[in-house]
């Protein structure tokens, strides 16, 4: 019946006030931008540090906002390469050097899969990927390396660990 009909921003704030009998359309039009805001795919990454061209040491990522403030020119304008990045669903930050596996760990051929030196990053359409070479993985796949450290045997002397065990038996 109303085969053309599609709500806009207009109609779905005449909708609220009728409803609500709440009369206030700046109140409504926050609220639906709110709402659409919410809808939106959540960024999956940061950029935290860049490397100007001209430059050897990273700094601050800067992005627009940043900038608005500093009237000065983007990382992306700068053409700085990006250096480290947070993942943001755990919080994982990762540099420009770092060893990291890749998950799974197993190739579809059932190859494990080797640690990767990380050489640089490259934003693509749908996501932020870490490159060494020609080889590329998404962010969601890399998976911070645990440092196997060998355990340091400690020696004691017989009195030492007298004193040890009465620490522990204290508590
Ligand atoms: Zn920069």
């Amino acid at each position: 019946m109303f085969e053309n009909w599609k709500w806009d921003d207009c109609s779905v704030k005449e909708l609220l006030r009728k409803i609500t009998s709440y009369d206030a359309p700046e109140y409504w039009q926050k609220e639906i931008d709110a709402f659409k805001a919410s809808k939106q795919p959540k960024p999956e990454w940061e950029i935290l540090e860049g490397i100007h061209p001209n430059a050897i040491e990273p700094h601050e990522w800067l992005t627009r906002e940043k900038c608005f403030q500093q009237g000065g020119a983007t990382c992306e304008q700068e053409g700085c390469k990006i250096h480290s990045v947070r993942r943001l669903s755990d919080g994982e930050v990762f540099t420009v050097g770092d060893t990291v596996d890749i998950w799974p760990k197993e190739s579809r051929l059932g190859r494990p899969m080797q640690p990767m030196d990380i050489e640089k990053f490259v934003i693509h359409d749908d996501g932020m990927m870490a490159y060494y070479g020609s080889f590329g993985y998404y962010l969601n796949r890399l998976v911070r390396r645990v440092p196997t450290v060998d355990p340091v045997p400690v020696l004691l002397t017989p009195s030492e660990i007298e004193k040890l065990h009465n620490i522990l038996n204290a508590y």
